[in-house]
C-alpha cells in the first residue's frame, strides 16, 4: 500500500523587497491580481473577473518562484506549489490524483483568504497534446484544464506558472479563462543586477562583513548575462572564499566562531576569485 504525503502550503515570507531588477513586472502582476482580490465589490460591480490563470515565462533563474511568493504574501494568500516534473514522476500514475487533491485544498483554504497556486516548470505537466507520445501526459494536461476550467471565476483560488518554453505548453491552457494572462520575467540589466546584488548583500553590510572595496556597481557591470540565481550563487561563494581564508582548516589554534565572524572581510577579490 502506498500513502501519498498530504498537499501541504503556507503564506510565503518573501516580499517585493527581496525581488530585484522587476520593478515593472510586479507592478503588472499586482494590477492583474491583488487589485481584483482587495477590491472584489468593485470589480464585480464593474464586470471584470479577476483572472484564473498566469503564465510567467522567461530564463531559468530570473525569480519567477520569488515573484508568485512574494505576491502571495502581499496577499495574505495561502500557497501551494506544484513542481511540474515531480508530479509527472513522484506521483507516476497519480498524477491526475494528486493535482485534483492540490486543487480541492486550494479551494478549502479559499474560504477565507486567497489561495494560489504556483505551478513550476508546466511545460513538464502540460506539452503540446498532438506532439507527446505518451496517453499519462494526455490524461494529465486534460485534468488540468478540467481543474481550470472548474474554477469559479470570481473565486479566491489563483493559478500561477512559470515555464521557460511557453510555445512548449499545450496551446487550450493559453485560451480565455485558463492562462490567459501572460508576463515575460527578463533576464537582468545591469540596474536589476545592482539591485539583485544589494539584496543578496544587505545582511553582509548590516553585520559589517562586506569588505569597503565592494564597488557593486562594478560588479553589476562585470556581470553581463548572469541571472538572478547566478548572482545570489556569487554572493555565497565570495563569503565562502572569504572565510576559507580565516578558517584555516589545519591548524592547531583554530579560531573560535565568535573570532571568525569579528574577523572575516569578504573584499572584491573574494568576488573576482570565487
Ligand atoms: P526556475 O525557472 O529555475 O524555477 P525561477 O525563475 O523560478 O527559476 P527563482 O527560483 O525565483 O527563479 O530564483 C532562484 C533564486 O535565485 C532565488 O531564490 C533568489 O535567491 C535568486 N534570484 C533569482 N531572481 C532573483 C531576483 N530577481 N531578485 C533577487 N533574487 C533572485
Amino acid at each position: 500500500l502506498y500513502i501519498f504525503e498530504e498537499p501541504v502550503g503556507e503564506v510565503p515570507r518573501i516580499t517585493y523587497e527581496d525581488i530585484g531588477g522587476l520593478g515593472n513586472v510586479i507592478e503588472k502582476i499586482r494590477e492583474m491580481v491583488e487589485l481584483p482580490l482587495k477590491y472584489r465589490k468593485v470589480f464585480r460591480k464593474l464586470n471584470i473577473d479577476p483572472p484564473k490563470g498566469i503564465l510567467l515565462y522567461g530564463p531559468p533563474g530570473t525569480g519567477k518562484t520569488l515573484l508568485a511568493k512574494a505576491l502571495a504574501n502581499e496577499a495574505n494568500a495561502y500557497f501551494i506549489v506544484i513542481n511540474g516534473p515531480e508530479i509527472m514522476s513522484k506521483y507516476y500514475g497519480e498524477s491526475e490524483q494528486r493535482l485534483r487533491e492540490i486543487f480541492k485544498l486550494a479551494r478549502k483554504k479559499a474560504k477565507k483568504n486567497p489561495a494560489i497556486i504556483f505551478i513550476d516548470e508546466l511545460d513538464a505537466i502540460a506539452p503540446k497534446r498532438d506532439e507527446v507520445v505518451g496517453e499519462v501526459e494526455r490524461r494529465v494536461v486534460a485534468q488540468l484544464l478540467a481543474l481550470l476550467d472548474g474554477l469559479e471565476s470570481r473565486g479566491n483560488v489563483i493559478v500561477i506558472a512559470a515555464t521557460n518554453r511557453p510555445n512548449a505548453v499545450d496551446p487550450a491552457l493559453r485560451r480565455p479563462g485558463r492562462f490567459d494572462r501572460e508576463i515575460e520575467i527578463p533576464m537582468p540589466d545591469k540596474k536589476g543586477r545592482l539591485e539583485i546584488l544589494q539584496i543578496h548583500t544587505r545582511r553582509l553590510v548590516k553585520s559589517g562583513i562586506l569588505g569597503e572595496d565592494v564597488d557593486l556597481v562594478k560588479l553589476a557591470e562585470m556581470t553581463h548575462g548572469y541571472t538572478g540565481a547566478d548572482l545570489a550563487a556569487l554572493v555565497k561563494e565570495a563569503v565562502l572564499h572569504a572565510l576559507r581564508r580565516h578558517v584555516p582548516l589545519e591548524k592547531s589554534n583554530p579560531p573560535t566562531p565568535e573570532e571568525v565572524l569579528e574577523k572575516v572581510k569578504v573584499t572584491f577579490d573574494d568576488f573576482m576569485f570565487a
